[in-house]
């Protein structure tokens, strides 16, 4: 069951990838969706064909071809994207996207707590409604107990952490349901880096209750 290709355990649920693939996800979890693809073969050839199909029904529903001079532009955009900005050497290891993300934030690592530090990642889009927070969690160090007034998604870049759910390693996405309670706590052995998507706050149960953020819901997963 396991492919030599990958050892990949949890992935994002079908629809999700699908609703990617379709540019339906909101900036900050389409981020996620695309760190998960970056890692993922299995779900990058599921995005492909989901990509394949709906470009087949938009050349049908679309019988204008888009103009040369519209190609160029989209070009000029592309290959005309500044360079990104010089960021910390310890983010190498990141998916290229969200490297990307981390340089356009302008946002520097900080602590939590003892081995638990985030990076806030809420500044990539004015618009989007869910909170962006890359993690970097130490050999052994925990995130407080929390619980979760919205789901969660936490998808693992490197290393690895357990939680009452399981063990998640790179790649996986593990999804909080709102009714979950957990304390993810990093394996030993490497850093973890985690992004972790939020469609509610947080509900911390300990001393950082005090500052957790009023968030408006943003309605993906019921
Ligand atoms: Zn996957």
């Amino acid at each position: 069951m396991s492919s030599p290709m990958s050892a990949i355990a949890s992935h994002p649920n079908e629809a999700l990838v699908l609703a990617y693939a379709a540019g339906a996800l909101e900036p900050r979890l389409a981020l996620v969706v695309s760190a998960h693809l970056a890692l993922c073969s299995h779900c990058r050839a599921l995005c492909h064909e989901a990509e394949e199909t709906g470009g087949m029904l938009i050349d049908a529903m679309v019988p204008v071809a888009m103009s040369d001079d519209a190609l160029m532009q989209v070009m000029a955009r592309i290959e005309g994207k500044p360079a990104a900005t010089a960021i910390p050497a310890e983010f190498d290891q990141l998916p290229p996207m969200v490297r990307d993300a981390i340089a356009a934030s302008g946002k520097k690592m900080r602590a939590r707590k003892r081995g638990v530090a985030a990076l806030d990642l809420n500044g990539i889009d004015a618009k989007g409604e869910g909170r962006l927070t890359l993690y970097r969690i130490m050999p052994g160090a925990a995130v407080p107990h929390h619980g979760h007034k919205g789901s969660e998604i936490t998808l693992v870049l490197t290393g690895a952490f357990a939680d009452e759910t399981g063990i998640y390693r790179a790649g996986d996405v593990a999804v909080g349901a709102p009714s979950i309670h957990h304390r993810p706590r990093a394996e030993p052995g490497e850093v973890c880096f985690a992004l972790a998507y939020t469609d509610a706050p947080l509900a911390f149960s300990g001393l950082l209750g005090a500052v957790q953020r009023v968030l408006r819901p943003f309605g993906i997963g019921g």
